[in-house]
């Protein structure tokens, strides 16, 4: 399976995935950006964020 990985040593806490993907990206308890634990990522959503990121910090993954 596919999974979006953010790379946070790049993240500018833009919050651009918070308001355009809010059930994939969340912030922790820690105040950090992180992925939701999901069966499976919508792949067009997250490929838009993918685009969008300005620090380009978010990946797919194979898991
Ligand atoms: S869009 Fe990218 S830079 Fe902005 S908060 Fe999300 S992961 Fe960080």
């Amino acid at each position: 399976m596919k999974i979006p990985v953010i790379d946070l040593s790049e993240c500018e806490d833009c919050e651009a995935c918070l308001d355009l993907c809010p059930t994939v990206f969340r912030r922790n308890d820690a105040g950090y950006i992180e992925v939701v634990d999901l069966p499976e990522y919508p792949e067009e959503e997250i490929d838009e964020i993918i685009k969008n990121c300005p620090a380009q910090c978010v990946t797919w993954e194979e898991d």
